[in-house]
């Protein structure tokens, strides 16, 4: 297990270009005697066993792409593509599942159909609404789809297993604000781009604050500003760029209607004008209560209570398992992947590497879920 994630690990491919990881994915589930199907997606690939005589389909999803980060981690088997790396962990979730595989063809105690999905391009390209879109669902219709991933700062191998809403809906603004230019000595005969810019910033900040209902949670942030160069020079444009995350869909609707009517009537009032373009990103990830309970009660029934994390809690981060489970009910599960200098480091960092004592665990994780879902008669 150790051995294909550092391969995987040594050899990262960004989202859509999974083609070598595809590829040793592909070459192991036909050695162990899965049906395979490739091309969902682009690059990705299914493989489904089959045991016993019930006619019921369950998936399992693990994601393949990497991130365009320079690796700093000092690892033996470091990204070996300067520029790209697996720093989300992706190499660790494809080993476990292929492990899971391995394990599953070998011992078939399970009565029916699983579908092994390997997903390309989770990171903001939307793999799984590819797959999706691509008749994935027709091909291989589950009545159930799980999904994991690791999680830095929580004990290893430990499960974080949240009901309902887990992961938070992430859309995209880009707003432009259309001033005069002018010169900065002589501001009377200008509109200020940055002065309207700036009160858009500001006022945006009321949009949790007063307009969220108290018990529920939004984030609206404003990650770029850019705007003008020179001191003397009163620039004609300000763009803004934000990232807006909710849970509920009812939140997530109000702060797209509020942030609109923010830019358009602060611009306004400085005789400017706001062009806003608001982008959808992934849904919020709901987990179905029921199948919740059951991956709880897996987890309890093989490492007792002490395998579950007690508070574990939302995230506000967005993953796009999501899109599966608006269309099949499932549950997305956290593995801790340690804390401090045992795989402390968060995702996305250019020091970040998957914990490899985590695999066993996560391997472990799937099998169980199979044949506790699927029981052999
Ligand atoms: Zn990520
Ligand atoms: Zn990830």
């Amino acid at each position: 297990m150790v051995a294909i994630r550092r391969q995987i690990h040594a050899r990262p491919e960004l989202a859509y270009e999974e083609v070598a990881t595809a590829d040793l994915v592909a070459e192991r589930l036909t050695r162990w005697g899965y049906d395979v199907h490739r091309g969902l997606g682009g690059t990705g690939v299914v493989g489904t066993l089959s045991a016993g005589s019930a006619e019921r389909h369950i998936g399992l999803r693990a994601d393949m792409d990497a991130l365009p980060i320079a690796e700093t981690s000092g690892k033996a088997w470091a990204s070996q593509v300067f520029g790209k790396m697996h720093a989300c962990g992706h190499d660790g979730h494809t080993a476990m599942l292929l492990s899971a595989a391995r394990h599953l063809a070998a011992t078939r105690r399970f009565d029916g159909h699983v579908h092994l999905v390997f997903q390309p391009a989770e990171e903001g390209k939307a793999g799984a609404q590819r797959m999706l879109d691509d008749g994935f669902l027709e091909l291989f219709p589950c009545e159930a789809m799980f999904g994991m991933h690791n999680m830095p700062g929580l004990p290893a191998g430990r499960f974080g297993i949240v009901p309902g809403y887990a992961m938070a809906a992430g859309d995209r603004v880009d707003i432009v604000v259309r001033g005069v230019g002018g010169h900065g000595a002589m501001p009377h005969a200008a509109v200020d781009a940055v002065v309207a810019g700036s009160s858009i910033v500001m006022a945006l900040q009321t949009v949790v604050s007063r307009n969220v209902p108290p018990l529920d949670t939004g984030i609206v942030s404003v990650g770029a500003f850019l705007s003008g160069d020179a001191p003397n020079v009163l620039p004609d444009t300000a763009e803004l760029r934000l990232t807006v995350r909710a849970f509920r869909p009812e939140v997530r609707d109000l702060l797209q209607q509020r942030v609109t009517e923010i830019a358009h009537a602060q611009a306004a009032v400085f005789g400017a004008r706001a062009e806003v373009t608001y982008q959808r990103g992934y849904p919020a990830l709901h987990n179905d209560h029921e199948k919740t309970a059951f991956c709880r009660e897996v987890v309890r029934e093989w490492l007792g209570e002490a395998g579950l994390i007690p508070d574990a809690a939302p995230i506000s981060a967005s993953e796009d398992f999501a899109f599966f489970l608006q269309r099949v009910p499932g549950c997305y599960v956290f593995i801790g992947n340690g804390e401090g200098a045992e795989g402390g480091c968060m995702v996305h960092n250019p020091s970040y590497d998957f914990n490899d004592r985590v695999l066993s665990t996560g391997a472990s994780y799937w099998v169980r879920l199979v044949e506790a879902c699927l029981p052999a008669a």
